[in-house]
């Protein structure tokens, strides 16, 4: 599932590879996966693409009328290719661009700079959204239509795991209302927006704190560190794509992963064997012997 790092990198790539181009023509190969009418979609065509971006777990295209929001749920990835490549198979949604003028837009993220996976501003584009599983949603926002995107309704997403506005004073008071456990209050979207299943593992492991503890149970310098393991997972996380996943940005990179799917491997941290639970259906990795 794409959390905010693999969707950070994609949202940066595509704002820098799409801004200020017109859409060329939008096509719904798996009609089932829009949210919206077939006018709707073809009314894309001619709007230029103002911004790309990332909101929580959603990929938020915002045209110069009309906005686009996806939800890749488990198996939703996003491909950027020239016209002439060849298709995978899975594919849901494609979007064509023609070819723009005056190359990446000035507020394009500063590490896709010269990157030699951008294409060339009089080559035409395509971004196809892949989604095997058929779980994914792409919703069409027609400028003046109300349409429900669940998980993005007042209340529904809290603030984004990364954003400066989260200040340990603000996680502070937020995590004050959770007192459940700890992987399920990194999970839940209106809490703190951004983080699923593989990376609340990460941040537990390195705060060094067991997923199924209650946060009530947690001292005030745990809760802190909780804060810190967040912001710097994630962060490191970030980093660590941009360098790995360009041009492939329909793959998912996981290998730098410390406790998640690596049951039964050795602790990067301590040498024991992790332990891995499948808890409502999702793969939980912790270390028995050095998170508490
Ligand atoms: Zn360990």
């Amino acid at each position: 599932m794409p959390e905010l790092p693999d969707l950070d990198v994609v949202a940066d790539a595509l704002h820098a590879a799409l801004a200020g181009r017109p859409v060329a023509s939008a096509r719904a190969v798996m009609p089932l996966a829009v949210r919206g009418t077939p006018a709707e979609l073809e009314a894309l065509a001619r709007q230029r693409v103002a911004r790309v971006a990332r909101t929580g777990k959603f990929l938020d295209l915002q045209l110069e009328r009309d906005r686009v929001v996806v939800n890749p749920m488990l198996t939703g990835r996003f491909q950027l290719a020239g016209r002439g490549e060849k298709a995978p198979s899975g594919v849901a949604v494609e979007l064509s661009f023609g070819p723009r003028g005056g190359g990446p837009p000035p507020d394009a993220a500063r590490w896709t700079t010269g990157a030699g996976w951008l294409p060339a501003d009089g080559a035409p584009v395509v971004v196809r959204f892949r989604d095997p599983t058929q779980m994914g949603k792409v919703y069409l926002l027609p400028a003046g239509v109300e349409r429900v995107i669940p998980g993005m309704g007042p209340g529904e997403m809290g603030p984004d795991a990364l954003d400066p506005a989260l200040t340990l004073d603000e996680w502070r008071a937020r995590i004050r209302k959770h007192p459940g456990e700890l992987k399920n209050l990194l999970r839940n979207q209106a809490f703190v927006a951004g983080i699923g299943n593989a990376y609340s593992d990460e941040i537990l492991h390195a705060a060094r704190l067991q997923p199924f503890r209650k946060r009530s149970t947690l001292a005030p310098e745990e809760v802190d560190e909780l804060y810190v393991a967040m912001r710097v997972t994630l962060g490191d996380a970030v980093r660590l794509l941009r360098e790995r996943v360009p041009p492939t940005f329909e793959k998912q990179v996981r290998d730098h992963l410390a406790v998640h799917n690596r049951g039964g491997e050795a602790c990067p941290r301590c040498g024991s064997r992790i332990t891995q639970v499948t808890a409502g259906g999702f793969p939980t990795g912790y270390c028995r012997s050095c998170q508490r």
